[in-house]
């Protein structure tokens, strides 16, 4: 594993932000669980995205839809059929590769003596209700996107919106990966990020073409280099069946380009796909002209686990503070587990009172930590490999002084704050 990747790794179980899944058991296949710090950092991933799409937008609205579906579905989008996977097996030591991601060697063994590749489909199945039998199969979701598709007309009827408008979901989705890994880059339960756009049919390929520079802009804004990211463009021999262009936005991990999130004008394929197989109108009626079309779909496809792991990639950093070595995760502020750490000077019955006095006050603004263990100085490299912005830091002078220090993570000012003023302070900070 690249040196950066262990590195990150390292950090994230020893501080708790991943943990294996089931780990008193040895651990169950690529499944991970995430810790105090990691349930943070993922939320406000997912809510800087929900802001972006959904909150400051006019013309996007939100949806959750259940994991399980009618079967139908699969069906009609033509998951059950196509939603596959090249597998082949080394005959030498029997281990299962994906085809496309080994070329003629096997490596583990370093075989060439593989089978021929052949479809898996990479959806779980299980059965609904106390009866094991074909008629009892559903499916766990592979995208949520589809749980948007069949809601169209809901939500349309609901929301009053018209096209270009989009439908925005986050939840988890499930694939039977055959070589899960890299961490949480690839796993076999996973969190998607996914909205579909639509628009009038003539109009696909310049939203396509908008979606691709705006979905750039929201890792470089949430402080992702732009030399490590690049748009992609599908060959048209790569291109699925319907779609008439997809880009996937790469992130440069240690171990190469790897894709983030995959942006497809997804045309009318998939309204009318279930519109064939539902029986249903799924169309819109324009009033003011007449005329009535299968909106076109432009979808951006994001993975939660994998933005995580480039914020936590990009992030890293090795620094020297007074003579010492401290690692330091410069997260960007809204992304950030911890936004504010409370630390009284020592453990002194005197302090006491006033720091919690301060935590009270900020907990209702900010997510805060309080920590009143070990010397400051352990306490403050403590939170930079967390990514908290600011500390603050109570000791004997704020007694009388009503101040206190606020250490800022990256350029480790200290300023000195009254009380009355932190809450306005730590707030223009971190709403920038
Ligand atoms: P890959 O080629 O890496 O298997 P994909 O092209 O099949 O990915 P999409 O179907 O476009 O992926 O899914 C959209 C996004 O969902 C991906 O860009 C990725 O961020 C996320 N994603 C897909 N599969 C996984 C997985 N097994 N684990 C974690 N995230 C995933």
């Amino acid at each position: 594993m690249p040196d950066l990747t262990e590195k990150v790794v390292n950090l994230a179980k020893r501080r708790g932000f991943v943990f294996p899944s089931s780990e008193i058991y040895g651990g169950f296949r690529s499944t991970y669980d995430y810790g105090p710090l990691g349930v943070l950092l993922k939320r406000n991933v997912m809510d800087a995205w929900w802001r972006a799409m959904v909150q400051e937008r006019d013309d996007i609205v939100g949806l959750d839809a259940a994991v399980l579906m009618a079967p139908k579905v699969w069906e009609a989008s033509g998951h059950l059929a196509t939603f596959t996977d090249p597998l082949v097996d080394c005959r030498n030591c029997k281990e299962r590769w994906r085809a496309d991601q080994i070329g003629d060697t096997c490596p583990k063994c370093g075989s060439h003596d593989l089978t021929e590749a052949r479809p898996f489909n990479l959806m779980f199945k299980t059965h609904v209700g106390p009866v094991e039998n074909e008629g009892s199969v559903a499916y766990l979701r592979p995208e949520t996107a589809q749980g948007i598709f069949v809601n169209f007309a809901n939500v349309l009827q609901t929301s009053r919106k018209k096209p270009p408008f989009g439908i925005a979901q986050q939840g988890k989705s499930f694939r039977n990966e055959i070589t899960p890994g890299n961490f949480i880059f690839r796993t076999r339960e996973f969190e998607q990020m996914e909205m579909e756009f639509f628009v009038p049919p003539d109009q696909g390929q310049k939203w396509f073409e908008y979606w691709c520079e705006e979905r750039v802009r929201w890792y470089t804004d949430l402080g992702i280099p732009a030399e490590s990211l690049r748009l992609r463009h599908h060959d048209p021999e790569e291109l699925s069946h319907y779609s008439a262009g997809t880009a996937d936005v790469e992130f440069l991990y240690p171990w190469g380009w790897g894709e983030l999130e995959g942006i497809a004008n997804r045309t009318d394929y998939d309204l009318t796909q279930h519109a064939k197989f539902s029986g249903e109108r799924l169309e819109y009626f324009d009033q003011a002209s007449g005329e009535r079309y299968v909106p076109h779909v432009i979808e951006p496809a994001a993975g939660v686990g994998r933005s995580m792991m480039a914020f936590l990639l990009a992030a890293y950093d090795e620094d020297e503070v007074g003579g010492e070595a401290r690692t330091v995760l410069r997260l960007h502020h809204r992304l950030a587990p911890t936004k504010v750490a409370v630390l009284p000077l020592s453990r002194k019955d005197t302090l006491t009172p006033t720091a919690k006095e301060v935590f009270d006050r900020l907990k209702v603004h900010f997510m805060c930590d309080y920590d009143e263990t070990q010397s400051i100085g352990r306490r403050y490299r403590r939170q930079d490999e967390a990514g908290t912005p600011y500390c603050v830091t109570i000791d004997f002078e704020t007694l009388d002084d009503k101040a206190v220090t606020v250490r800022d993570r990256d350029t480790l000012a200290q300023d000195r704050i009254p009380i009355e003023g932190l809450v306005d302070y730590l707030r223009e900070r971190l709403s920038a």
